[in-house]
């Protein structure tokens, strides 16, 4: 199997809806309240829309009214496996960009403004960097 990292543009033109592509592949942001995961509380995985790596579990889902998908965690044993961080001084702030490790897709980006009580942190994430599998 190719390594996700090694697949070209082109392709990922042709996986990925346009929406899909401009926030993955051009770390693009979807529009506040408007995800599909915004607002969504089932139980389940949310995996990377780009290669399917799980990279969240609902339990480390939040409600924090920011207006996009929130979690307290990434779904990963070690860190840096399943997300990578790095620092983004785009649009003239500072922030850290959350990066698939699996693929290099932009997921979004995490803040030290969490629940305290899990952990602080608030992972803020678009809901078309995702696909939601639900538990039966
Ligand atoms: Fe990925």
């Amino acid at each position: 199997m190719t390594d996700p990292k090694d697949i070209p543009e082109s392709e990922w033109r042709e996986r990925l809806t346009p929406e899909q592509y401009h926030v993955l592949r051009e770390a693009g942001t979807e529009r506040a309240f408007t995800g599909q995961y915004d607002k969504h509380f089932e139980e389940g995985s949310y995996a990377c829309a780009g290669c399917g790596t799980v990279l969240f579990e609902s339990d480390a889902k939040y409600n924090s009214g920011c207006g996009w998908p929130a979690f307290t965690r990434v779904a990963e044993d070690q860190p840096g496996e399943r997300v990578e961080e790095r620092r983004d001084m785009s649009h003239g702030m500072i922030r850290t960009e959350v990066l698939c490790a699996k693929c290099g897709g932009h997921l979004g980006h995490v803040f030290p403004d969490g629940p305290p009580e899990d952990g602080g942190m608030r992972y803020c994430i678009n809901s078309l960097s995702l696909d939601f599998d639900g538990k039966d």
